[in-house]
């Protein structure tokens, strides 16, 4: 995509266009706060850059017939969603509905080059399967702190090796188009905004509860990521003094309680002295423990694990108590590979923000699990690059 958006106008009809798909001229007329002439004069302007094309004749509606409009189908944006221990990537037309998608096991500590290689190789692989011929623009999610207008992540703790990487600028060059490189958080948060259960509102938290603890800021509809790109690093913020060491050096982290490492380590304990008999087994069958484990022995009844998810999710809810009371959102959704977990810690972490948070803030919020799971990440990526392409500073 080379064509540059000229106005605020053209970027709320393409906005308007990639959200809501092929629109017919007379509503746009209705929704774009433009003369009937000037909103002519701006569709034509984007035809001829071939941003949009002409779709047909809409229903006729009475009056003249109206012709619709929509995006160019060859536009194609390309989401990478780096995980700690799994990484996706997806082809996306300019709706963002994925057109190819492949995920993979891949260990993010292996180090920015060995990551990207793959990255690459998978971005490879759709093309090669006929998904994309070129690529208008790509968005990256990693799990750690990003300087978000470089693109670079700083001191990220789970991430060895990538403090200071030029992550963008290196995508940049490999794959010839404008990259964009953001928290992994802030990136699903986006996802749901777009095709998940936050599609209709504008102040929500997105708490991704994964091998760390993170948490998207959506304030009126737009992702709040701080001055430095820290805002919602929950997974530090101390929930018993003199606790349990964090991997941040700290004590008493929320992440030194639950997440994906607490949680194995935890589970680990209970097998070995026995106190959980289902988890025991598992460790004795296959000599080792995952997520997967312990969601099983909670299914199965297992008291020890069930409590386990319990105290996660009620540290967790304290947390999330005062986020709520803080930012007073309209919805909390809980994503990241916790949710396995399913409804145990969906109503622990219920139970405590509906006990902790005053009654105003709480009275009407829903706090729902992601729709949207492994794809939250890939399509919030192509959300980000085309809400950035789209908008007329850039
Ligand atoms: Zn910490």
């Amino acid at each position: 995509m080379t064509a540059r958006v000229a106005n605020s106008h053209q970027s709320t009809l393409l906005l308007r266009l990639r959200d809501r798909g092929s629109q017919s001229r007379a509503v746009l007329g209705e929704v774009i706060d433009l003369s009937r002439s000037k909103l002519a004069v701006e569709i034509d302007r984007l035809l001829e850059t071939g941003l949009v094309v002409q779709d047909g004749v809409a229903a006729s509606r009475g009056g003249r017939p109206s012709h619709n409009i929509r995006l160019s189908p060859d536009l194609r944006f390309l989401g990478i969603d780096i995980g700690a221990t799994s990484v996706d990537v997806a082809i996306t037309n300019a709706e963002l509905e994925i057109l190819g998608h492949l995920a993979e096991p891949l260990d993010v500590r292996e180090g920015p080059v060995a990551v990207c290689e793959r990255v690459l190789a998978m971005v490879a692989e759709l093309r090669a399967a006929g998904h994309a011929e070129h690529l208008d623009g790509a968005g990256v999610g990693v799990p750690g702190p990003v300087r978000f207008p470089e693109g670079i992540p700083v001191a990220p703790p789970i991430m060895p090796g990538w403090d200071g990487y030029p992550l963008r600028e290196v995508l940049g060059q490999e794959l010839g188009c404008p990259v964009l490189v953001d928290n992994d958080v802030n990136v699903m948060a986006l996802g749901e905004q777009h095709a998940g259960v936050a599609r209709s509102v504008g102040d929500f938290l997105f708490v991704k509860i994964g091998t760390g603890i993170g948490c998207g800021i959506v304030a009126d509809g737009r992702v709040h990521r701080g001055v430095t790109g820290s805002a919602g690093d929950i997974g530090h913020i101390q929930v018993e003094p003199n606790g349990h060491l964090c991997i941040c050096g700290n004590q008493g982290c929320l992440e030194a309680y639950f997440g994906g490492n607490a949680l194995i380590r935890d589970a680990r304990a209970l097998a070995a002295d026995a106190r959980s008999p289902e988890l025991a087994a598992r460790l004795a069958s296959t000599g080792a423990l995952t997520l997967a484990d312990v969601a099983a022995a909670a299914a199965a009844g297992d008291s020890a694990a069930l409590e386990l998810i319990r105290q996660g999710g009620h540290r967790t809810g304290q947390v999330i108590a005062s986020l709520v009371s803080f930012f007073n959102p309209a919805m909390v959704v809980i994503g990241g590979g916790l949710t396995g977990l399913g409804h145990t810690l969906l109503a622990s972490i219920r139970t405590q923000v509906y006990r902790q948070s005053p009654p105003l803030a709480t009275g009407n919020l829903p706090i729902v699990l992601s729709e949207l799971g492994s794809t939250a990440g890939v399509i919030g990526a192509t959300r980000l690059i085309s809400d950035h392409l789209f908008s007329v500073a850039h």
